[in-house]
């Protein structure tokens, strides 16, 4: 097993560990179906992006009928 050879003291750990916070989502509002999405990107509910559907929303699948 690795041994440090000298003890990090917890100014200098602080100091590393200064920018390991995350920074929090920044979700937008869909103008088309008021969903959470992410910013520039398509929007995960509707398919949307920019007032047009660029991704075709599947229809709602049945599993039970696959399963007998
Ligand atoms: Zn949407």
């Amino acid at each position: 097993m690795a041994v440090q050879q000298n003890k990090v003291s917890k100014s200098r750990r602080n100091n590393r560990r200064a920018h390991d916070a995350l920074t929090a989502a920044n979700p937008d509002e869909c103008p088309n179906c008021g969903e959470l999405k992410r910013p520039h990107h398509v929007c995960a509910a509707c398919g949307h992006y920019a007032d047009r559907e660029v991704v075709a929303m599947a229809e709602e699948v049945d599993l039970d009928d696959d399963a007998a």
